[in-house]
């Protein structure tokens, strides 16, 4: 199962901008939420951006078709006029097919998960990023940015939006959702989107046993969060490891000089 995320706007094209909010930072906040858990839950992942550039909406919809995604799940937020209009809604080119029941499986997850209004599925035929992809295809409006409330969800819990909109993938798959109380004891059962992280870490001598890391799902999400914001401090080698390894080179290295001596004695 290959899951298409984009994350909407990006680049020169911040989307709406309220309370000092772009809507291009808070999409992509939700998305890389999103991605690690669709990874973690098993699925084959890709995403139409994980930094802050910017892509037609016509490059978003053929590079999922091209790599011949299964779903393809746009997140964005809304914008109104009003400060009031608020809540959660997902658009779908239809309203009866796969798009339709997958917008209202996230529609339903999201407002029963952050407790917001739901505004329910809108049909949207003009839409590139619907009418274009060839897979089961919606875009979320999250919640309104220009509504204070709203937009407090949006920058304080993106990951709770990302939780929110996997299970509604996970109720439309029908899927249970997986088990976040496993541990991990080597590098191979770590998910590939942690596994830079941990070889780092392991690469530093953090962990004493390579084949008894007993890493939990939450820990290694932290590492990885950590690692991404670049805060994350892993001691260097022991000074008494460098001492060591210093000595051992200068010791070959008088070692290979005295040999070089030796025969030259002898040669003379
Ligand atoms: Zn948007």
């Amino acid at each position: 199962m290959k899951i298409w995320i984009d994350a909407g706007h990006g680049g020169t094209d911040s989307g709406a901008f309220s309370g000092g909010v772009a809507e291009k930072d808070v999409t992509l906040s939700i998305c890389l939420s999103l991605e690690e858990r669709l990874i973690a839950a098993g699925f084959t992942v890709e995403m139409t951006r994980r930094t802050d550039v910017y892509e037609s909406v016509l490059a978003r919809a053929a590079m999922a078709n091209d790599w011949q995604a299964d779903l393809f799940l746009s997140v964005h937020a809304n914008a109104a006029q009003s400060a009031e209009a608020t809540g959660t809604e997902v658009l779908s080119y239809d309203e009866d097919g796969a798009s339709g029941r997958l917008a209202l499986d996230i529609a339903q997850a999201i407002s029963s998960q952050l407790g917001l209004r739901n505004r329910g599925v809108k049909v949207r035929r003009d839409l590139v990023v619907l009418n274009s992809t060839r897979m089961p295809a919606v875009l979320v409006e999250t919640a309104f940015l220009t509504n204070a409330a709203d937009r407090g969800y949006l920058t304080g819990q993106p990951e709770a939006f990302a939780a929110a909109i996997a299970a509604g993938v996970f109720q439309y798959l029908g899927w249970e959702e997986p088990e976040m109380e496993k541990r991990y004891e080597t590098l191979a059962q770590i998910p590939a989107w942690a596994q830079p992280t941990v070889e780092k870490l392991l690469a530093r001598g953090v962990f004493a046993d390579d084949t008894q890391l007993d890493l939990s799902f939450d820990m290694v999400r932290m590492f990885v969060l950590l690692d991404r914001y670049g805060v994350l401090q892993v001691p260097p080698l022991s000074a008494t490891a460098q001492a060591k390894a210093a000595m051992e080179e200068a010791q070959a290295a008088y070692e290979k000089a005295k040999a070089a001596w030796e025969e030259l004695q002898e040669a003379q």
